[in-house]
């Protein structure tokens, strides 16, 4: 018989691919998701499939379905989607982690909980391993979504030692690719979309900061691979692309691959705003066998195909 797999956050960018995947592979899909940052086009074409359901619920309600596994992933995850209304965020992430543990232990399924380099925060230690603890702020505009994720992680360590729940924590870096939401706010969208529509490309500070992208693909292969690593091996695990580039750099390159004739200009840092990251992945590769393989040129090559095919220009 398939396995049934719930994917939480199921409409949003990374968990469209994720459902398209596992679909491919064989499972039985429900994605639930309340669309607050998830598009409807994401799931359309999975509508099709016979094994795939869409369910249009909120996380800070109960979740009632049977099923074998679980991937944790909802959560708006751009600032300034998680900024709109973070109370509700970190609600989303702690209560919707508490429901998916709750259900997890009910059903005897495997959840893997969608972490972020965000819980080492604005990282003193640079690559950032596992063992980091990390440099947060407790009480800045980013905190919804940093300690809300953290404190997750702490509840799934918790359900693990206390009643035995079947956990697996990996921490995503940076990711870009097709199903991004051109309104996200995220940099790779933002950059693209401007460049796209002959915008001004918007650098916030010096353009020196620095981050590590990583495609989705590469992604959810990663992800998906932590599903299935051997009994015991919990995480938290690093997934992400250790090439590190400057965000003046990002626009560069994007300006050089759309041929635009946008200029780059420079806008306020917002608050808490991280000086650098990139994620060491030894973890990854020793117990998931596990590395990115495409470059970040031809990420973004595929990423501005897809928003050439979907924006209105
Ligand atoms: P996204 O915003 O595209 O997807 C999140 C999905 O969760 C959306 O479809 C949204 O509608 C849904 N959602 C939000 N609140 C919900 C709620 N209360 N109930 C039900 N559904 C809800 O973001 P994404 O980039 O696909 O991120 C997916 C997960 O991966 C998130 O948990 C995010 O924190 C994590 N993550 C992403 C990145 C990244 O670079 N993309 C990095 C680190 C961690
Ligand atoms: N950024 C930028 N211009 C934009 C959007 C973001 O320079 O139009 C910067 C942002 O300040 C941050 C980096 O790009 O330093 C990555 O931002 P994003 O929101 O994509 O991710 P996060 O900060 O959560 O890593």
């Amino acid at each position: 018989m398939r396995k049934r797999v719930l994917v939480t956050g199921g409409a949003g960018f990374i968990g469209s691919h994720l459902c398209k995947r596992l679909l491919e592979e064989g499972y039985e899909v429900i994605c639930l998701d309340n669309m607050f940052t998830g598009q409807k086009e994401n799931v359309l074409p999975l509508m099709k499939d016979p094994h795939f359901e869409f369910l249009r619920k909120d996380v800070l309600e109960d979740i009632h379905v049977e099923c074998d596994q679980i991937y944790n992933l909802a959560c708006p995850a751009s600032p300034i989607h998680y900024q709109y209304d973070p109370i509700k965020t970190i609600k989303t992430s702690f209560i919707g982690s508490l429901h998916a543990l709750g259900l997890a232990k009910r059903c005897h399924a495997r959840i893997l909980q969608a972490s972020t380099s965000e819980v080492y925060g604005d990282p003193e230690i640079h690559p950032q391993p596992e063992s980091y603890w990390g440099h947060v702020n407790t009480i800045g505009i980013r905190s919804c979504y940093d300690e809300g994720k953290r404190a997750a992680e702490t509840l799934f360590f918790d359900y693990n030692r206390q009643h035995n729940v079947d956990i697996k924590v990996v921490r995503i870096f940076n990711t870009y690719g097709p199903n991004m939401r051109g309104d996200d706010g995220r940099v790779v969208s933002n950059f693209i979309v401007q460049a796209l529509k002959g915008e001004d490309i918007t650098i916030y500070g010096d353009g020196s900061q620095t981050r590590s992208f990583c495609y989705v693909d590469d992604l959810v292969e990663g992800l998906i691979r932590m599903m299935n690593s051997r009994d015991g091996f919990t995480g938290p695990v690093n997934l992400g692309n250790p090439s590190e580039f400057t965000m003046l750099e990002l626009a560069q390159k994007v300006i050089e691959l759309t041929g635009t004739n946008s200029k780059i200009v420079y806008l306020p840092l917002p608050q808490d705003d991280p000086t650098q990251r990139k994620p060491v992945i030894d973890l990854a590769e020793k117990e998931l066998n596990w590395k990115p393989t495409i470059p970040l040129e031809e990420g973004l090559l595929k990423t501005i195909d897809y928003f050439r095919s979907t924006l209105e220009l």
